[in-house]
């Protein structure tokens, strides 16, 4: 069904008055019915009808046969007058030359039914041009012209007349977003083929905020958008001259069908028309790439999608890219010094920003207890320490449930703020619901105190005397200076985070959000490694579903880091560190990587004997420890999230400012209305069933 917005100048009082008159037409498949190509006086005209000239028939007939106008401007619009300039070309035009331009129409400025100013805006949206329609000069064109929609493509033909009052910056007010706005020369109307129409409903403005299910207005008024999809291709251009040209990667697409295997997320099948056969899309090009490590392929590097079917949380994107490499005959130094390169010639190339030669390195274990992160926002201070050795035990015993907790502080300092104003602040956040998860720790609330010398003990009193006076020396504490304490069990670290961690970060957001602090700037890079090589198996990651209580922390491929750590493999594997490493800038983990076990009878011995894996899980591997066993080189890689890359070059809060087209929260594309129900043919061409 043509929708009836796409019928010009037709003035009826209801959409569905339209349809009805369509339906006379079309037949069900959208198609003119032979009756309506019977209509020869309205395809006689048709050369007419197509592109408004001065001379352009335009009889009351015309607006009674809308289907046969939509037709005859359509069969106009395959061969569409070629532009003989870009808009921002126009200062080379001469004047009084006949020019013809591309573009869309914006808002049309009428000063009487013969004379109106319309601007046209050029295909990119970035350049403008003022076009005057004048009864006068362009006859029946510049009647058809009055009722073209705002925001419609047209192909203009017209002739370049100096402007005489032009009003510097004008243009510039719609979008803001004209890079090119033509000043000094305008172009007066003589004929024009309309390309399209514009829904009259749509309110288009710079106000206009649009439903993600209207992306395409999101990205079309939003130069914001289309900068970081146009800066994205840029970053990807750059990575492939890099990798590629530079380092002598090759590029390799690997497939998108791959198999189900029990790598560490929950992956997405796809049924196939097999009964019960279903390929599983990756996780990450993982398996693959190490099978290119045996292959005698020394480099490869790809712009990967990736698949996971995780929970969602605020900023995962089901679907996502990576980019992802691999080296043979090298281990993690060499992968380390290659993102270092590329890491710095981004920011050089596209933030005009130099990075230091080498990035800092912390380990897990320091970055947990210091930070309270595995992906440390190292910019704001605030560093972690333990105190429980200073704490007198009636103290301990009250701040949390545990016999022999381990206590942690920071301490914040808001520059000259006094200890009231900064009381206020704590408070007021300590009753947001962002405090919510702290005040509910099963670990114990935080303790809060202000340092205020017009309180016994400087406000630190209820540490008493002696910790008091070894907490003002050790944390250098002054008037205003606000320290957070807090208990956890006093055991290994494990996860990504620590409650105080998560503390040190909420109340660093509240500090800024409130004015006490500076939005905190740069780039701080750093490498995080020594991972355990396992974490305790958890209910929201589905591990490698092995019965030892133990997954892998990165990926079951991850090799241990030294001779100890194969060691330890036997004795106490959750004490074995992982040849692993993670990029890390301003709080946000960019990518990681690791070397990889490349022998296969030590990835099975690890399967089986560490993990426990069933056999039936190990066999899913079985091809990978083939590939391995036919003298596959050792190797290593690394794989960098290229949304979040983008997004953290871009300083946007999310991933989606830098996706075309992303899906929402609940994983869902609203433009497309994806996922949608499976049918009833569907479900039997696959053979499945849907359980009540
Ligand atoms: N495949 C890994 C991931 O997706 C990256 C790597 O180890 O190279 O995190």
């Amino acid at each position: 069904m043509i929708p009836s917005c796409y019928l010009r100048g037709l003035r009826l009082s209801s959409p569905w008055r339209s349809r009805v008159r369509i339906s006379a037409n079309v037949n069900r498949q959208g198609m003119p019915r032979p009756a309506a190509i019977r209509h020869a006086p309205l395809f006689s005209r048709s050369a007419n009808i197509r592109t408004y000239t001065s001379e352009s028939v335009l009889s009351p007939v015309d607006e009674e046969d809308p289907l046969g106008i939509l037709l005859s401007e359509y069969k106009g619009n395959s061969q569409i007058p070629p532009a003989t300039h870009e808009i921002k070309d126009l200062q080379n035009a001469e004047l009084g030359e006949r020019v013809v331009l591309h573009g869309y129409l914006g808002n049309r400025h009428e000063l009487s039914k013969k004379f109106s100013f319309v601007p046209l805006i050029g295909k990119d949206l970035n350049q403008i041009v003022q076009v005057v329609s004048d009864r006068e000069y362009a006859g029946n064109a510049h009647s058809r012209f009055r009722l073209e929609q705002t925001n419609s493509p047209v192909a203009i033909e017209g002739v370049v007349k100096k402007r005489k009052s032009a009003k510097k910056g004008r243009h510039q007010s719609k979008f803001k977003r004209h890079e090119f706005a033509i000043e000094d020369v305008e172009i007066w109307l003589k004929k024009y083929t309309p390309l399209n129409t514009f829904p009259k409903t749509t309110q288009f403005d710079k106000d206009t905020v649009f439903h993600s299910h209207q992306r395409h207005l999101q990205l079309r008024s939003s130069r914001e958008l289309l900068d970081a999809l146009k800066f994205r291709a840029k970053v990807g251009a750059i990575c492939r001259d890099e990798l590629g040209n530079k380092q002598d990667f090759l590029e390799v697409e690997t497939p998108l069908l791959f198999k189900s295997t029990p790598e560490g997320a929950r992956e997405f099948l796809v049924p196939t028309r097999t009964k019960g056969l279903a390929y599983a899309l990756p996780q990450s090009p993982q398996q693959y790439k190490q099978t290119l490590m045996a292959s005698g392929i020394p480099k490869y590097y790809q712009i990967a999608k990736c698949f996971r079917d995780e929970d969602l949380r605020a900023d995962r994107q089901p679907e996502f890219t990576q980019l992802d490499l691999e080296m043979s005959f090298a281990g993690a130094e060499d992968v380390m010094d290659c993102i270092e390169g590329l890491i710095r010639r981004l920011w050089s190339e596209m933030l005009s920003q130099t990075l230091p030669l080498k990035f800092p390195r912390m380990t897990y274990n320091e970055a947990m207890a210091k930070y309270g992160s595995d992906k440390p926002d190292i910019r704001l201070g605030m560093e972690i320490s333990r105190i429980d050795h200073l704490l007198p035990a009636d103290l301990i015993s009250k701040i949390g449930p545990h016999a022999f907790p381990a206590v942690d502080v920071f301490k914040l300092r808001l520059e000259d703020t006094p200890p009231s104003k900064v009381s206020r602040l704590i408070s007021n956040f300590m009753k947001s619901p962002e405090a919510r998860p702290f005040i509910e720790n099963p670990d114990g609330q935080p303790g809060v105190a202000v340092i205020d010398s017009s309180k016994p003990l400087r406000g630190l009193q209820i540490f008493g005397f002696e910790a008091a006076e070894r907490l003002e020396e050790d944390l250098g504490l002054e008037d205003g200076d606000v320290i957070m304490i807090q208990a956890r069990k006093d055991e290994p670290f494990s996860g990504g985070s620590t409650k105080i961690g998560q503390l040190r970060l909420a109340l660093h957001k509240a500090a800024v959000a409130a004015g006490y602090l500076p939005q905190p700037e740069g780039f701080k890079f750093l490498w995080i490694n020594d991972f355990p090589l396992f974490s305790p198996t958890n209910d929201t990651d589905p591990g490698q579903g092995g019965t030892a209580g133990l997954a892998s922390t990165h990926h079951p491929f991850t090799a241990p880091k030294t001779a100890e750590d194969v060691d330890l493999l036997a004795t106490d594997p959750a004490a074995a560190r992982a040849d692993h490493y993670d990029i890390v800038v301003n709080g946000v983990e960019l990518g990681g990587g690791s070397r990889r076990i490349h022998r296969a009878e030590v990835q099975e011995w690890i399967m089986r004997e560490v993990l426990k894996m069933k056999p039936e899980r190990i066999e899913d591997f079985r091809h990978l420890l083939d590939i391995l066993s036919a003298g596959c080189p050792p190797h290593a890689g690394i794989a960098l999230g290229f949304d979040r890359l983008i997004a953290v070059m871009l300083g946007k809060e999310s991933v989606r400012d830098v996706i075309a087209f992303p899906k929402s929260g609940k994983g869902e594309d609203m433009l497309v209305k994806s996922p949608n129900e499976v049918t009833k043919e569907q479900l039997e061409v696959y053979h499945l069933q849907l359980k009540d």
